[in-house]
This record gives structure tokens, C-alpha cells and sequence, in this order.
């Protein structure tokens, strides 16, 4: 018997198999799908069995496999072909996609290490009746025959609850016998107690169409913020299990998302496995082999956790949708929703996609019928949308006002004279340095994309980084000719100063990725600010998605345009999504919300449909930029970006990479750059962009493979392929 293995050889990504001799120990064992450990050059390395063969005719000698490395991994016939649609989508090696899908402990270099966790317990040795038999020729009462009383009644006791050296002798006299049973880390029980609200009309109305569908159908679950999308997945997930399936549910990120999980336990208590980068490696083995012995039928967690080996799927939900997080920003660059339809089909069960602010791509495809639009349009429990304002920070400047407007500090004085809570919202992200004008709020932006420009400072210049146009720094504003220009830098520190000023008696906490560092630290922050142990949470927009707290009537939002100023095509997108979500924080309980935004920009059409709760008014808008820049939905993208630490290979490889795309795609898709990447320098290496937009373009994927396999061993010049990617 001989076995075709896929190799994890460590610096190569070599895609091949290799035959080995399966050893009669091991037949019987060794099944397709298994991680196993073979002889390569002089090293024993891990490698997925692909085939078993009976027969093989080689010249060479053949090695045998070593051994296997855990007879209870291994992937089902579903997943190994999921590797290779992930191969074929994202261009990766077939390897990696294999090794995504295994849970991290398992990739360890060191596999020797064994994360069962094991209870020793007590057991009798003999038959009850024999048991009876020798404890009537007993005289006296002790611990010996207490316990063997015990075990009469009982079938197992834990050992370390009973006196080592009664148990020792009991032993010896052959009576009872050690095992070892393996336990699991985590171990949730269902609350009988919890409430299950009924379902209003609009959300029972999504539960019975979803819940009737008999095939793969794709729903967009559009439900503004607060209105109960979770206790419709609960039921949702309910009805499966009932009919003895299973489901799974994505989350973006656990830290955010404690509430939905601890209402998940309270429902379905060990019937729950979870997934996500906060569990140990020992925890998360546990949680892989509860699903793989068919224990749990319900499994939540992150991105990976879309590829956990469920038999029987009848339903996958990915909640906030919109949500970066679901791609994967490394090979293999996969994003789990498209996993999770494939899944879907295999499965013929329905995907619900879940958000109050859902990506244009899954909104035009839901308009279109491609997916089925359900919608919630009100909140569920006592709250109403709260109150938006906008803030003109131009005339608050004139009053040296720089970071807090007088309206928002009113309206903070007010809340806390309420015993009311506020959150405070400073977005900062991104790597790029963009410069605006604290004067104006004018911003560089490029003439031909619509992008913010970004700066370099090495050459004290601007440039667009999908175009690559470039144009000087000025030393005043170019629009209000004042001595303004400023790189964009309010920090959360800086405005918890602020805020111990001009709130001395206020209880403020900051959530940043400063604060919450250190494991646990998230849910502490929220649990207190919860609690009421905070008047102020201040954060960035770590803060602004998914959580509820019922006393929150203020939402602050600093300096709304350091997110549309994000040198990307999805700025307006993301801005609209942040803000709306973070309002969605206000006015969750019958208290009244309000939210005040801040901005250089008070006539931005993005800023006025989150004031008027227009998402509709937003998406039209949008889709016209998008439509004339020829930008996803109505093309797609794939950006290549050539890395080298020595500048000038870079540019020279990206170049060539161009011409060859330019030549060789089809002549209606656009073909950008090379330009300078948004991190341009980083780790010391160059990263060049080419960006290619495109309708149907049946000759692109082969270029791209061609270019793929020139790369691939190349150790000086890197080639990332990103298809579809989220940012370029
Ligand atoms: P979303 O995820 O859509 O923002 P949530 O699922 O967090 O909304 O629900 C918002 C609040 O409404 C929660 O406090 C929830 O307990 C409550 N809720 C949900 N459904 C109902 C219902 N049918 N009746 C009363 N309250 C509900
Ligand atoms: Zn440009």
C-alpha cells in the first residue's frame, strides 16, 4: 500500500506529492484527509495523505511513512476539495490552504506536544455481587469500605476527592481499578432561566422565510442597529438544531462580541463550541475535537472558524457582514463568506448575512435578487434611532474650540448631572500619513481616483497610490491660505486630557489598543463600564460595533474626517458604517439618544445620511462614484504587489510584472500602475502596487498563474496576488 502526500516543506512551497510506503502498522489507519509524518531529504516533516494507492512502480526507492500525527484530525472528503477551491480562487498553495483550516496547535513545529487534558477517576475491578460478597466478610467501617459503598452506588468517583493510600491498597487488593478520561477545557452549561423574547413581527417574519428555505439560498438580513438580528439567529439556529442539524456562526471579532456568545451558552450550553484567537492552543484543540466526534452542532467564532469540520450543515450566519475581519489579509487571502457559500452548496442550506450597514457588493446583489433582502426596520426593545447632529468644526476653531465643541460639552455636562453614560469616538486608523488643514478641513486628494493623497516625507511631496499622481506640498493651504496644513494626529491620549480638564468629576476609561493589550482586558473595560463603574468611555473604533449598553445616551464623535480622509476607494463606506454603528450605540433603552458628529466637512453628503439614517440616500450616492471610477460592484479588482528590500529590483520586477499583465489581459480591463503601495516601506522593504479592474476577463486568471509560478521560489522579489481584495 503506498500513500501520495502533500509535504509542508518549510521554506519552499513546492505543490507536489510524493509517494511513500504505507508500513503494515500503519495500514488500516492511514486514511485520505490525515496529517502524517514522512522522511523528506534528512528531516521528518508533517503532510497531508492525498491519495492511496495499492500499486506503484518506481525506480527509486521508497520511504515509508513515519507515522500519523492524530487519528482523529483529518479532514472530510468536504473540506480537502474546499482546499482546492480555495487554491483555485486565491492562487495559494494548496498547502496553505490545508493548513488554515487545521486549528493553529496542530501547526506547531514541535507536534509532540499533547494537548488532551485527562481526570483520573475511580472504578470497580469486580462485579458488584463479588463487591457485596467482600464487604460483608468486613468487621469494621473505614475509608476502604466507605468508598467502596460509594462506588456501589456511583460508577466512577474523581481520585483526587478520596485518600491516596485506601485507594492504594484497595488496588492491591485488585478491587478497583484508575482510568483516565479525557475532559474538556471549556465546559458550558444552558441557562434554564434566560429569556427568550418573543419574536416581533418583522423578525418572525425573517425567521419563516428563512427557515422555510429548503436550498442554498443566499439572504441579506438588513436590520438597523438594535433590532433583535440577534435573537433572530438564535432562533434561526434553534429550529436547525431541533431538526438534528448543524450551524455555524461567524463573528468578527470575539473581544466585541462576549454578549452574543454568553447568550449563545445560555440557549444551547455545551451543544456550543467556540473559535477565536483569544483561546489557548489547548482550549481550541479541545473545541476541534468536540466537532470532529460530532458532540457540538453549533460552532461561533471568527474568520477560521468557517472551516471547523461540521457534518450535516443546515445553516451558516455571518453577523456584520460589512466586517473586515473576514478576509484574511495573508495567504491563503480568502474571505470566509465566499467559503461559507460554498460550504452552503455542498450542503444545499441558506446563508443569512447579517448587518445594519452591509457592503455595497452585497446590497447590489441583494437588489438585483441575487441574494434575498429581508429587512428589520425598527428597533426591537424600547429604543429609538437616536438624534444626529453635525458640528462645524471651522466655526468651533474660531472660538478655540479644538477638540470639544461647546454643543458636546453642554450635552456631556448634561449627562452627567443625569447619571447618564457617554462614549467618546476618536477614529484613527490606518498606516498612511494624510495631511489636512485644522483651519478649513481641506484635504489633498487626487484628481483622478477621488483618494486622499498620501504623504512622503523623504520627498515632501503627495501621491495617489492607485495612480500614482504626485504633486507638491504647499507650505499654507492651497484653499483657505492660512498657516493650517497639519498631519493628521489627534490621539486618544491627548483627549483624555482634554476630558480630565474639562470633566474633572467624570469617571473616564479609555479603550484603545494601548489599554487592552493584555488578555481579558476588553471585557473588563466593558463589563465595568457596563456596571456603571464609568461615566466616559473613550476609545477608537474598537468601540463602536456590536455592544449594548442600555444606559449610553450620548455618542461623541472627534474629528469624523480623519475615516473619509483613509486613502481608500471604500473610505466613504467605511466612514458611513463607523458612524452609523457608533450611533447605533445611543438610545438602546427607553432613554433618548443623541450623537453628536464632529467635522471640518459639515455638508459631506456621506456625514448627512448618517444624520438622516439614510442608508438608501448613501448607497446611490456611492454606487455613482463607484460606477464612474470603475470601482467594485460594477468592476472587480486584483492588486499585485512586488516586494523586494533592495528599491530598485522592486520597481524594475513591478515593471515588468505590468507590461506582462497589460499585454496579456483582456482589452476592456484597466491595467494601473506600477505606484508606490499605501505602506510603501515596510520592514525595510519595498512594495510596489499594480491594480487591475476588470468586467469578465477570462484570460486574467491564467496571467496571473503565470506570473504566480515565476515568483514563487523567487527568494529576492516577493509577488502577493490579491483577488478581490478589501483595500488597495
Ligand atoms: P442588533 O444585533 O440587531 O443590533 P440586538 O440583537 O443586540 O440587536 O438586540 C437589541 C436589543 O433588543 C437587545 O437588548 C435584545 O435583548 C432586545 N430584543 C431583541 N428582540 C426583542 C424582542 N422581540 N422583544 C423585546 N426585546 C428584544
Ligand atoms: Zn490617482
Amino acid at each position: 500500500m503506498y500513500a501520495e502526500i502533500l509535504i509542508e516543506y518549510p521554506t519552499k512551497k513546492i505543490d507536489k506529492y510524493f509517494t511513500y510506503i504505507v508500513p503494515e502498522n500503519l495500514q488500516g489507519i492511514i486514511s485520505i484527509g490525515m496529517k502524517v509524518k514522512v522522511p523528506f531529504g534528512n528531516k521528518i516533516i508533517n503532510g497531508f495523505v492525498m491519495n492511496i494507492i495499492d500499486n506503484y512502480n518506481s525506480e527509486y526507492e521508497l520511504k515509508e511513512v513515519v507515522d500519523v500525527v492524530d487519528e482523529e484530525l483529518v479532514l472530510n472528503k468536504e473540506l480537502m476539495d474546499l482546499g482546492k477551491f480555495i487554491q483555485d480562487k486565491t492562487l495559494c498553495p494548496l498547502i496553505s490552504a490545508y493548513q488554515t483550516m487545521l486549528p493553529s496547535s496542530l501547526k506547531i513545529k514541535d507536534n509532540d506536544t499533547n494537548y488532551n487534558f485527562y481526570k483520573t477517576y475511580i472504578v470497580l475491578n469486580k462485579s458488584k455481587e463479588e463487591i457485596k460478597e467482600y464487604l460483608k466478610n468486613y468487621k469494621k467501617i473505614n475509608k476502604q469500605s466507605e468508598l467502596l459503598n460509594i462506588l456501589l452506588e456511583n460508577e466512577k468517583v474523581i481520585k483526587k476527592d478520596y485518600s491516596v493510600s485506601s485507594i492504594k491498597s484497595l488496588i492491591e487488593k485488585d478491587l478497583v481499578k484508575e482510568i483516565k478520561e479525557q475532559e474538556y477545557r471549556i465546559n458550558k452549561e444552558s441557562n434554564k432561566l434566560v429569556v427568550k423574547h418573543e419574536l416581533n413581527e418583522e423578525q418572525q417574519n425573517a425567521f419563516d422565510v428563512i427557515s422555510n428555505c429548503n436550498d442554498d439560498t443566499t439572504f441579506l438580513l438588513e436590520g438597523v442597529t438594535g433590532s433583535g438580528k440577534t435573537e433572530v439567529y438564535l432562533n434561526l439556529i434553534n429550529s436547525c438544531v431541533n431538526k438534528g442539524k448543524t450551524a455555524i456562526l461567524l463573528v468578527p471579532e470575539i473581544s466585541l462580541t462576549m454578549q452574543i456568545i454568553n447568550r449563545f451558552y445560555d440557549w444551547f450550553g455545551s451543544s456550543v463550541a467556540v473559535f477565536h484567537s483569544a483561546l489557548s492552543n489547548g482550549e481550541k484543540y479541545d473545541e476541534y475535537l468536540k466537532i470532529i466526534r460530532g458532540e457540538v452542532s453549533v460552532v461561533i467564532g471568527t474568520r477560521s472558524a468557517i472551516f471547523t469540520p461540521l457534518e450535516n450543515i443546515g445553516i451558516i450566519i455571518v453577523d456584520e457582514e460589512h466586517s473586515d475581519t473576514y478576509k484574511q489579509d495573508n495567504t491563503p487571502r480568502y474571505n470566509a463568506i465566499d467559503i461559507a457559500k460554498e460550504r452552503c452548496k455542498y450542503h444545499n442550506s441558506p446563508l443569512v448575512l447579517g448587518s445594519a450597514t452591509p457592503t455595497l457588493e452585497t446590497r447590489a446583489r441583494a437588489l438585483k435578487g441575487v441574494y434575498k433582502h429581508i429587512k428589520l426596520s425598527k428597533r426591537a426593545g424600547a429604543g429609538t434611532l437616536p438624534n444626529v447632529q453635525i458640528i462645524d468644526m471651522v466655526e468651533e476653531v474660531k472660538k478655540k474650540n479644538f477638540i470639544f465643541s461647546e454643543e458636546l460639552i453642554n450635552k456631556i455636562n448634561d449627562n452627567l448631572k443625569n447619571k447618564e453614560q457617554v462614549i467618546i469616538l476618536l477614529n484613527r486608523r490606518g498606516y498612511s500619513t494624510t495631511i489636512n488643514c485644522s483651519n478649513c478641513g481641506f484635504t489633498y486628494k487626487c484628481p483622478n481616483c477621488d483618494i486622499t493623497l498620501t504623504y512622503h516625507k523623504s520627498t515632501n511631496n503627495l501621491r495617489c497610490h492607485y495612480c500614482g499622481y504626485m504633486t507638491k506640498k504647499e507650505d499654507k493651504c492651497p484653499n483657505c491660505h492660512e498657516d493650517g496644513l497639519n498631519y493628521l494626529g489627534l490621539g486618544t491620549e491627548k483627549v483624555e486630557l482634554e476630558i480630565n480638564k474639562l470633566f474633572p468629576d467624570a469617571r473616564v476609561v479609555r479603550m484603545d489598543q494601548d489599554t487592552t493589550s493584555k488578555k481579558g482586558a476588553h471585557e473588563r473595560i466593558i463589563e465595568d463600564f457596563k456596571n456603571l463603574k464609568y461615566d466616559i468611555l473613550l476609545g477608537t473604533q474598537m468601540i463602536s460595533k456590536g455592544l449594548d449598553f442600555p444606559n449610553v445616551t450620548l455618542v461623541g464623535i472627534l474629528n469624523a474626517d480623519s475615516s473619509l480622509n483613509i486613502p481608500d476607494f471604500r473610505s466613504n463606506e467605511k466612514t458611513f458604517a463607523l458612524l452609523y454603528q457608533a450611533s447605533g450605540r445611543a438610545g438602546r433603552s427607553n432613554l433618548k439618544g443623541n450623537v453628536i458628529i464632529q467635522t471640518f466637512n459639515p455638508d459631506n453628503y456621506v456625514l448627512n445620511c448618517v444624520k438622516n439614517n439614510d442608508f438608501n440616500s448613501f448607497y446611490n450616492y456611492e454606487m455613482d462614484i463607484r460606477r464612474i471610477l470603475k470601482y467594485p460592484p460594477y468592476y472587480y479588482l486584483t492588486s499585485l504587489k512586488v516586494i523586494s528590500n533592495d528599491y530598485n529590483l522592486a520597481l524594475e520586477n513591478a515593471t515588468k510584472v505590468c507590461d506582462y499583465l497589460k499585454k496579456n489581459v483582456d482589452e476592456t480591463s484597466v491595467v494601473l500602475g506600477p505606484t508606490t503601495a499605501s505602506l510603501f516601506k515596510f520592514n525595510n522593504n519595498y512594495r510596489f502596487q499594480i491594480v487591475v479592474k476588470y468586467r469578465f476577463d477570462n484570460k486574467l486568471i491564467n496571467a496571473l498563474k503565470y506570473l504566480d509560478s515565476i515568483y514563487i521560489n523567487d527568494n529576492k522579489v516577493n509577488l502577493e496576488i490579491d483577488i478581490d481584495p478589501l483595500h488597495i
